[in-house]
C-alpha cells in the first residue's frame, strides 16, 4: 500500500469527481492522503472531507501555507491555535507553512513572522510540520534551531541539497518525493532520490500540482502516486514491494499514525 503524504484534495480541481478518484486510489492501493492546509478559509472544507467516511484513509493538517501570504493575517494565528484546542478527527500536523524565496513578490519578512509563529504553535501542541522551502532551506533550519523545535515533520517537494537533506534528517523531518523525479532533467534530484537512506523518503502527488511527465501538463491526481514508486524502483536498488512499504511506515512515523483507520 501506498501514503500520499501531501495532497491538496480539497482544491475545487477535484469538485466534480472526487469520489471517483478516491474508489480509484483504492483500486490502486493509495489506501492513504494527507491534505495540507492551505489559507483558513479552506480549513473548514478539509475537516469536513477527512470527517467523512472514505474508501481510503484521509488525514491532514492545518496551517497559513507562505504562497497565500496576502490573504493571513493575524485572527488567522488565534483561529489556528483554536482549531488545534479542538483537536479534530484526523488532524496529524501543521502545515503547510514555510518560507518561499523562490517568489520575488512574497515579502520575506512577513513569510519569516508568519513562519516563526506557526512553528511555535505547532511546538504547544507538539505536533509535527509539514513545510514547504523553495531557496529557503537553510533560514528554515536555523530558524527551527532557534526555537528549538524538536517535532519532526515532512519536507515536501524536496528541492535542496545533499548537505541540507542530511541536516533536515537529523532533526527528525522526512524528505517528499514526487512528480518532479519523473523528469529526466531532474539529475539532481533524481540523483538525490536514488541515493538517500530509504528511511527518509516519503512519497507525495502535491496534486493538483507537479503532474508527473506520463501527465504533463494535466490535473494531476493521487491516483497517479504509484508513478512516483515506479519512478524510484528505477532509480533504486530496492524492490518495488520495499519501497512502497518503508515509505509508508516513514509517513506514518513521522506523522505519529499508529495504524491506518480502514473504513
Ligand atoms: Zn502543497
Amino acid at each position: 500500500m501506498l501514503f500520499d503524504s501531501h495532497c491538496h484534495f480539497d482544491f475545487k480541481d477535484f469538485d466534480t469527481d472526487r469520489t471517483i478518484i478516491l474508489n480509484n486510489c483504492a483500486q490502486k492501493k493509495v489506501l492513504a492522503l494527507c491534505i495540507p492546509g492551505t489559507t483558513a478559509s479552506r480549513w473548514q472544507s478539509i475537516i469536513h472531507l477527512a470527517a467523512a467516511k472514505r474508501p481510503i484513509s484521509l488525514y491532514f493538517a492545518l496551517g497559513l501555507h507562505p504562497y497565500f501570504l496576502e490573504e493571513h493575517n493575524a485572527s488567522h494565528l488565534e483561529a489556528l491555535e483554536q482549531q488545534l484546542c479542538q483537536s479534530p478527527k484526523h488532524l496529524i500536523a501543521v502545515g503547510e507553512i514555510g518560507l518561499d524565496f523562490y517568489l520575488d513578490h512574497l515579502d520575506r519578512g512577513q513569510q519569516e513572522s508568519l513562519f516563526r509563529a506557526q512553528v511555535k504553535i505547532a511546538k504547544a501542541h507538539k505536533l509535527p510540520i509539514i513545510l514547504h522551502a523553495r531557496k529557503s532551506h537553510d533560514q528554515i533550519l536555523k530558524i527551527l534551531r532557534e526555537l528549538h523545535f524538536q517535532e519532526g515533520g515532512i519536507v515536501h517537494a524536496w528541492s535542496g541539497s545533499e548537505q541540507q537533506a542530511n541536516r533536515f534528517i537529523e532533526i527528525g523531518f522526512k524528505l517528499g518525493f514526487g512528480g518532479a523525479i519523473t523528469y529526466p532533467r531532474a539529475t539532481k534530484l533524481r540523483h538525490l532520490a536514488a541515493t538517500l537512506p530509504l528511511t527518509c523518503l516519503v512519497l507525495e502527488t502535491d496534486a493538483p500540482d507537479m503532474a508527473p511527465a506520463a501527465f504533463k501538463g494535466q490535473r494531476n491526481s493521487p491516483e497517479y502516486l504509484p508513478l512516483i514508486l515506479d519512478e524510484l524502483c528505477q532509480l533504486r536498488p530496492e524492490s518495488a514491494e520495499i519501497i512502497a512499504r518503508q515509505t509508508t511506515q516513514n509517513t506514518m512515523d513521522v506523522l505519529r499514525i499508529q495504524s491506518l483507520q480502514m473504513p
